[in-house]
């Protein structure tokens, strides 16, 4: 196996452009790629570190929202006042994220290419309605990240390409992520959802969405849920119906879809009465 490691955007690009894509794969904080291939993964013949990259790093306050690069590091976003200001649900999926040595390698690109079901990020980020800028030797594409993750492990990623950064648009309302895993740390999620909404003066709900993940192979809008109650649904034991139309969880070694399926009604409807939302008439 060889290793590679350019220090500027435009030698990386070349370098993905030159080799064979089957052959390839890009190194981020590592977090995903290492224990698979401690757990006896074939390394790949060339190993890409994009760590160097400066392009890749930071966040930037645009006009019309935010642009995180894609190495930025989990443990940064939890570092970061306008991340806790502007997008309060990310800045908790990073607090509720791993430990602090993970959350110090961990980057936001790296959880999205790995497309884990039940990464802790994506929630938010489809809130927010998030687009990840792509470049590859010759192009560069704007795509949005509900079209880019396909499934479990499954992106729309081109070979060369590279996820150069993530942008978020302004966002208006509260928003807050929740995780509930078999422990408090280091523990990947049994269900996670991200919820946002806004108020009138007279504190009606007027805008209400909620994304859940590892409860299908990608994220979901629990769209049923959210119309039924703007539309005035306020029956609480209506609620899991509604949500269990948008999700289709799996029985796996954390937990049982049967179990998912009632954990996320109760968790999100526990939310909702906090918030005002909901009787048991
Ligand atoms: C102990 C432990 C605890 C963990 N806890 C959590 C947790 O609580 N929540 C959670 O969601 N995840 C968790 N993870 C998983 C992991 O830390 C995250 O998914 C992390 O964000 C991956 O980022 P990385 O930079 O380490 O990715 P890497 O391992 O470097 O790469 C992952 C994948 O992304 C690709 N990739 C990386 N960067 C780019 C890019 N810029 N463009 C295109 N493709 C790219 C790689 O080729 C690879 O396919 C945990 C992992 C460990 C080992």
């Amino acid at each position: 196996m060889k290793i590679h490691q350019p220090y500027g955007l435009e030698d990386c690009l070349t370098l993905l452009s030159e080799l064979p894509p089957d052959a390839t794969v890009i190194l981020a904080g590592g977090t995903d790629l290492m224990p698979r291939y401690e757990q006896g993964r074939i390394l790949p013949n060339n190993l890409i570190n994009i760590k160097h990259l400066t392009e890749l790093q930071g966040i930037t306050e645009t006009e019309n929202g935010i642009e995180i690069g894609g190495l930025t590091t989990i443990e940064a976003l939890q570092h970061s006042d306008l991340i806790r200001q502007e997008y309060p649900a990310l800045w908790r999926s990073t607090a509720q994220f791993a430990g602090v040595q993970i959350r110090n390698r961990a980057t936001l690109a790296g959880n999205i290419a790995n497309a884990s079901p039940a990464g802790d990020t994506l929630p938010s980020l489809y809130l927010y309605h998030a687009k990840l800028k792509l470049v590859s030797r010759h192009a560069s594409r704007t795509t949005r990240l509900e079209d880019f993750l396909v499934g479990p492990g499954q992106t729309t990623q081109e070979p060369g390409e590279l996820i150069q950064s993530i942008i978020l648009p302004k966002v208006s309302g509260s928003s807050c992520f929740y995780k509930l895993g078999l422990r408090d740390a280091m523990a990947i999620s049994v269900v996670n959802y991200a919820l946002r909404y806004s108020n009138a003066e007279d504190g009606e709900l007027t805008d209400l969405e909620i994304t859940a993940g590892a409860v299908a192979p990608t994220i979901v809008f629990l769209d049923a849920l959210t119309t039924a109650i703007l539309g005035g649904e306020t029956n609480i034991a209506a609620w899991q119906a509604l949500i269990e139309q948008d999700i289709a969880p799996i029985d796996d070694i954390r937990a049982s879809a049967d179990y998912r399926r009632k954990v996320l009604g109760r968790l999100i409807s526990h939310h909702l009465q906090r918030l005002g939302v909901g009787s048991h008439e």
